[in-house]
């Protein structure tokens, strides 16, 4: 049997739904795209969201937004995915890798701390796998005295926030909930992915949440920020439609980041369902996973839940105990054989092509490369059934003790 990594849930309702767009007369960004960004707001809990074409877009805007430039410096975990420091180098700024917590593979705050100087402007924290970062940490942080004194802004915004802004990578963390508060509400701005992969998909999406505290007004944050996603024209297509109402105005040079209805469509009913059909389900399947692994004392389970937080089961990260990193691809491989997706998440940026290039050297980040080296994540999806859990982790354990022993021997 062939168990794939993490196919999109597609079933009639989605269909439907996307049918019904495509016939409604409006297929870009419009009413489907408006009321999801205003359920989004509400299961979120925050005043605004702002739904785009990828979470990459809203990361690169609201850096842009906050006026991020050649000169300032960036700090975000070396443990993710490419687009949370491709976007810094976008704007000009500088990357700053920091290491990782061993447990939860999210960015350590004190190794924030060593890193914030003069030129910080904000960091990226990422929400690994689903599971919140330490936001009270990193709150308190960015506002105690000693950092904000540091802090040298260069433009209004950055007067009126008067600290380091922290920006959070959601992408995997939508439902995630933190001192019961859910993400999106956690950071001055998170950003949510809707990828093709990721739990809640619009096939390829995004949406800023909008937490800034005063003097920000966030709807007004809100408007600015749908102008700077579509070419800073002052008007939008729907508005533009209207008989009559044919005259704009270009104020900015803006980027074309909005998301379209027949998305969107897809959005509001994943996220209709989200709590209490697809969140319990990927909660089941990590439990299970965890069941079934806890005697085997090679396997090191991944943690989903502490006295502070819950994640949204993005992905069942686990690590083997004391093998190397050819050890672990050659679990992969065995896997592979088997017919049986596992991943990897994530390559440290660090081992990169592009940011070795610019100097950066994973032998500085201890943590990341030891999680990375043992790491391998296992199929977690709404149509994975028993059988094919068992069938991975049947799978798994011989792959496992076959490169294990073959070592040893
Ligand atoms: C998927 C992902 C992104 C990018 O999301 P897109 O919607 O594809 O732009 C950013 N950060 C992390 C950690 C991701 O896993």
């Amino acid at each position: 049997m062939s168990i794939p990594f993490s196919p999109p849930r597609i079933d009639q309702k989605i269909i439907d739904e996307v049918v019904n767009a495509m016939k409604s007369g409006w297929i870009t960004t419009g009413p489907k795209t408006k009321l999801f960004e205003k359920e989004l707001a509400e299961y979120t809990g925050v005043p605004a969201v702002l739904c785009l074409n990828s979470a990459t877009a809203g990361l690169e805007l609201a850096l842009r937004w906050f006026g991020v430039q050649e000169g300032d410096e960036v700090i975000l975990p070396a443990y993710t995915y490419c687009a949370t420091a491709n976007v810094v180098v976008h704007c000009g700024a500088k990357p700053v890798f920091v290491d990782i917590n061993a447990d939860d593979f999210n960015i350590s705050v004190s190794e924030i701390a060593k890193h914030i100087t003069t030129k910080t402007k904000v960091i990226m924290p990422v929400d690994f796998g689903g599971m919140p970062c330490d936001y009270d940490a990193i709150n308190a942080l960015v506002n105690a005295h000693r950092v904000k004194d540091k802090f040298v802004p260069r433009n209004e915004i950055q007067h009126s926030l008067g600290r380091i802004m922290v920006l959070s990578d959601a992408a995997h963390s939508i439902g995630g909930k933190y001192q019961n508060n859910k993400v999106g509400g956690l950071a001055d701005l998170s950003v949510i992915s809707f990828h093709a992969v990721k739990n809640l998909t619009t096939a390829e999406g995004g949406a800023m949440c909008f937490n800034l505290p005063t003097p920000f007004d966030n709807h007004k944050v809100y408007n600015d920020l749908v102008i700077k996603s579509l070419h800073g024209q002052n008007k939008d297509a729907l508005a533009k439609v209207k008989p009559g109402a044919w005259k704009y105005d270009i104020v900015e040079p803006g980027y074309k980041y909005n998301m379209t209805d027949i998305l969107a469509s897809i959005g509001l009913v994943e996220l209709a369902r989200y709590d209490n059909d697809t969140l319990p389900k990927r909660k089941y399947v990590c439990d299970r996973y965890s069941k079934l692994l806890k005697e085997y004392s090679w396997a090191q389970l991944p943690i989903f839940e502490d006295i502070k937080r819950e994640s949204s089961y993005h992905l069942y990260p686990l690590r083997i105990v004391e093998i190397t990193e050819k050890q672990r691809d050659g679990i992969i491989a065995m896997i592979a054989e088997a017919e049986i997706a596992v991943n990897v998440h994530f390559i440290p940026l660090p081992m990169m092509s592009f940011y070795k290039q610019q100097g950066y050297d994973i032998s500085d980040y201890v943590v990341s490369y030891d999680n990375y080296s043992r790491e391998i994540s296992l199929p977690v999806f709404y149509d994975l059934n028993d059988r094919q859990i068992e069938e991975v982790v049947n799978v798994l354990i011989d792959s496992v003790e076959r490169v294990v022993n073959k070592v040893s021997i």
